[in-house]
Order: C-alpha cells, then structure tokens, then sequence
C-alpha cells in the first residue's frame, strides 16, 4: 500500500485512515444445539472505511475465522466496492464454526443469532451483509428475516444474495462466476485469444468456481481440471461442470466422477489428483476459486499456467505475486475478477430500496457494462504505464477512495 500511495502522492490524512479497520466488531453468539446443549461461537464483522457510502461485505462461516481474516477481507471488500466504481465502502464478517457439523435448525439458530448479535451496527444505509465461504441464499434468507421481525416491518435492503422469493436479485447466485468470465474475456480479447483454443484449471468448486466453470464451458472454453477441499480431477478432452456439481451435491465430493465435456466417458479418461497437482497443471488460465493463500512462496515455482485468475479474495499471498510478475504470468486480480458478486448485490439493494424488480437478462447486462468497463479502465491504466493489473486496481481504487476521504472535510 505505501507504493499505492507514493504513486499516487496521497497525503498524510489519507494514509493515516488507510492503516487500520474504523471498527472491529466481536460477539459471543449462544446456539442452542439439537441435543438440549449451549455452544458459543465467536463472530465478528469488521467495517474497515465507509468514505463511498455504507459498507458492504459478505459473511462466512469457516473454523479458520478469526479477527485478523475478518479484517484484511473487508479492506479487500473496500478497495472492490471502489475499484468497480460502487457507492460503498468496505465490510466483512464471520463465526468461526464448521458448518458441515450443524444441522440445519442449529445452522437457522446460528445466522439468526449472528443478527441478534451485530443488530446495532448494521443497517440498510449502514452495513450490508451478503454471502461468502459457506454461506447462502437460504442462510441470507434467515438472516434477512431475523432483522426484520426484531425491526417489527420488512426491511430487505439489509441484507443482499437472498432467496427470489424474498427480494433478491435475479442473477445474483451466478454473479461471482459470471463477472469472474466476462473479466477474463475482456482481457483474452485484447490478447486475440479464441475460447476454444484456451485450457483452464478452476481450484474451488462452490458457488463462484462452478458458476464460472459452467459458464466458461458454455462459451467454448476447455475446462479440464476441477477440484475441491477433498482433491482434484483431471481430464485433457474436457470436464463438463454441470453433471459434476449434481454429483457433488449428491455425493458431498468430486472423487468418483468420471463426467467429460460431450458425454459420460470412460474413469480412465478423468485422473484423479490432488489439489497441488491441479495447481501446478499446464493450462492457459489457473482460476484460484477456493480460499485464500493458494499460491505461496512455497508453490509458486510449480506454477505452470500462463494466468491466473483470483476468483477468490487473496488466493495469492504478497510475495508469491512477485515471484509470478518475474515469471510473466499475468494475474487477473480478486477485486477486480471477483467483483460480479458485489456489483449484483448492489442491484439487489437499489431493487429493495426502490420497489422495481428487474429481469435476469437486465441485471446481467448492467453486470456486464459495469464491470467490464471499470475493468477496461484498468488495463489500459496497466498497459499504458507499464504496471501489473494489481497494481493498476489498486490505483483505481485507492485514488476514488482518497477522494472521498479529502472530499469529506479536513475538522472530523
Ligand atoms: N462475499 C462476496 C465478496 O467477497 C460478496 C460481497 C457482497 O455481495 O457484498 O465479494
């Protein structure tokens, strides 16, 4: 960030507001569990700058959660909101639970209390959750309808990614994968590359990483790798995702699947592998879909992909991003190849605000001029100064959010 700010001479006030979240939010959160027993788990949500307006930023459920994740993702969560031109600032919160081990009526009883628990401190024009790892429509559903019967009258803008049937946005499921494509073919299409001569790896296989897989496959890309927290599978000819998210729900795992690009093929055409192995696969694009810290100084001499594209928010760790710009592959960056999601979830909430509701085919096309412009803007920022994406989005983003900072008065 000190290299963001001398490039773009910010003053002190500015670099002061920068290093460090306004507020970290912590709960004790009381789940009375189906056998008759308390558990307690800890939450948080953390709102880093609101200078663009109210923060914005999902919630996940992970046993890996804590302050410090919380935190650094909803200064992340800032700089997206910006880098794609949205009125918000930047927000972020978590329990660290595993999820896998409740069930759904102590999952209900958790997302409700998570409510009861940040009530005070988020609101419609205060701070907007929406989902993240492990989190969904039905759990934003819950969520959403908690805070309403505590305010005694519906208030749907206060939560964003829920189900249809209760104001959420048309699209807004895809929207990761979706955003994640059309920023990778906006900079394929300045390469002159063609789909279907292109091969891709999707480490990740939830909701934004089979969404893009899915939509990738229909454009005409290759996918020949996927894989998930239990390991990876591999097949030259092309994997199609769609059978294989069918069988993943069925089966809670990808190991098994023998699904190809045209049709059923034969288990000797599809290799199982481990996640290391699919990460160190010769592709044109390695798409991080899974959690951050993927790609470390550990790892990355493996890399063979010619780019990556972080669908994730920080898959690849500050100096593994070095050792990838001395090795020339391209990075497609997480706030800006990642950004689908929040763009739809800002629809979501003029939607809610307003009353009017909006096709599927209107949401996506406004996904698409949004994002694609914004990241337009960005590599051209990139090639004309000779600087990688990341940094380019961050400038993007840094400068807007400045800005505002200086435009809200010096006496606060
Ligand atoms: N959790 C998503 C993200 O990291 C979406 C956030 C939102 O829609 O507010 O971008």
């Amino acid at each position: 960030m000190e290299d963001i700010f001398d490039r773009l001479d910010v003053d002190d006030d500015v670099r002061h507001q920068f290093k460090q979240p306004r507020r970290i939010h912590q709960a004790a959160i009381p789940v009375r569990m189906d056998d008759g027993s308390l558990q307690v788990f800890p939450g948080w949500r953390a709102q880093y700058d609101q200078s663009r307006g109210p923060c914005k930023g999902g919630i996940r459920f992970h046993p890996d959660v804590d302050a410090d994740e919380v935190a650094t993702l909803s200064f992340w969560m800032m700089l997206k909101c910006a880098v794609v031109n949205l009125p918000f600032g930047g927000a972020k919160g978590g329990v660290k639970v595993d999820p896998k081990s409740l069930s759904r009526l102590e999952l209900e009883r958790l997302s409700r209390g998570y409510i009861r628990a940040f009530y005070d401190v988020i609101g419609p024009n205060r701070d907007i959750p929406a989902p993240d790892v492990n989190t969904n429509e039905t759990i934003m559903g819950w969520m959403a309808d908690e805070y309403s019967e505590i305010a005694r009258h519906k208030v749907p803008a206060i939560i964003t990614g829920k189900p249809p049937a209760m104001g959420g946005s048309a699209g807004r499921t895809a929207a990761t994968g979706r955003g994640a494509l059309q920023v990778l073919e906006a900079w394929a299409r300045r390469r002159g590359m063609q789909p279907e001569n292109m091969t891709i790896a999707v480490q990740g296989f939830g909701n934004a990483g089979y969404h893009f897989a899915r939509l990738a496959k229909e454009s005409g890309y290759r996918i020949v790798a996927l894989s998930d927290s239990k390991g990876a599978i591999h097949a030259r000819q092309g994997l199609d995702p769609e059978p294989i998210w069918q069988h993943k729900h069925k089966n809670r795992e990808l190991r098994g699947m023998v699904y190809c690009q045209s049709s059923v093929c034969a288990e000797s055409d599809v290799d199982h592998m481990s996640q290391d192995d699919l990460l160190a696969l010769d592709v044109d694009v390695l798409v991080l879909a899974a959690l951050e810290n993927a790609i470390t100084t550990d790892n990355v001499d493996q890399v063979r992909a010619g780019a990556i594209l972080e669908i994730a928010n920080g898959p690849v760790t500050a100096d593994a991003d070095k050792s990838l710009a001395r090795k020339k592959v391209t990075v497609l960056p997480d706030v800006l190849a990642n950004a689908g999601g929040v763009i739809v979830s800002y629809l979501e909430w003029i939607q809610n605000r307003t009353g009017d509701y909006w096709s599927e085919s209107y949401i996506n096309e406004r996904l698409a001029d949004q994002l694609v412009g914004q990241a337009e803007l960005c590599f051209d920022r990139a090639e004309g100064e000779n600087i990688d994406y990341r940094v380019a989005a961050y400038l993007q983003s840094v400068e807007r959010i400045a800005l505002a900072i200086a435009s809200s008065g010096t006496q606060r």
